[in-house]
């Protein structure tokens, strides 16, 4: 299955030129339903969790998760995508460059608890911003290019924080039908991809077939969402 979409690839400048082109229909204008769901299990009687979001975009759940007392790094290519957030969020923001990554802006709320970076994410490491409590990943696994999947899943282990909860967003359907993105993420990739540092844990499914996926060509689109945390998580946080 996964052969289909193997050498599919996305330049950073076709995503920009979506966001110019209001051609967004992964932009979402409610908190994500399983981000909500299962919210609970992902805190974990934790407070002020630092959260990131890759590939963040406009998503609502940002403004959503900082309103609720956490805090928020996204990253994101896209500088409209990044005002639009601000702007449509009725937030006043300040930039500044980033020393440690050429080129990069990093785009802060004035109540400093929400901070995007505009940059490639492959440029983005824990020497930025250091780890994270928590990460929401929707639309960004499925929409990074699927050869660069290692070194994401790579980078993502890397800015995981000892109790990091992780909850990811993936997709299934049939690639002959809809050439993507997103792109086809099987439960065994998704496994293969984490299971040797991470236990992968299935949380939920959803049929997730609209009239804007059905237009692709689709008869039938799953939704998965699963909670991946450090396997020795709970080793580094027994007393010694
Ligand atoms: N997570 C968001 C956006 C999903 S669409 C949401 O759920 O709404 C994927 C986003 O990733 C787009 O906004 C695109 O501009 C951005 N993007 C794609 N590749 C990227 C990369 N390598 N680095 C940073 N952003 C990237």
């Amino acid at each position: 299955m996964l052969e289909h979409q193997a050498h599919r690839v996305m330049a950073l400048t076709e995503w920009e030129e979506r966001w110019q082109n209001n051609r967004i229909g992964f932009h979402q204008p409610a908190v994500h339903t399983m981000l909500k769901t299962h919210l609970e299990e992902v805190v974990s009687g934790r407070t002020g969790v630092r959260f990131f979001f890759p590939l963040c975009g406009k998503a609502v759940d940002m403004k959503w998760l900082a309103d609720l007392g956490h805090l928020v790094v996204g990253v994101e290519f896209s500088e409209k995508g990044i005002r639009e957030f601000f702007e449509e969020n009725n937030l006043s923001y300040t930039e500044e460059p980033v020393p440690s990554i050429p080129g990069a802006r990093l785009f802060k709320n004035s109540e400093k608890n929400i901070f995007l970076y505009r940059c490639d994410l492959f440029s983005f490491s824990s020497s930025v911003a250091g780890q994270f409590g928590a990460i929401w990943d929707r639309g960004s696994l499925v929409a990074i290019n699927p050869k660069d999947r290692e070194r994401y899943a790579g980078l993502i282990v890397s800015l995981m924080a000892a109790d990091c909860r992780y909850l990811l967003d993936t997709l299934l359907y049939d690639p002959e039908k809809y050439g993507g993105p997103p792109f086809l993420v099987p439960d065994a990739q998704v496994q293969s991809l984490f299971g040797s540092c991470c236990d992968v844990k299935h949380l939920q499914s959803v049929d997730a077939l609209t009239d804007r996926t059905r237009a692709w060509g689709l008869d039938s689109l799953t939704e998965n969402v699963h909670l991946i945390t450090l396997k020795d998580a709970g080793a580094q946080t027994q007393p010694r």
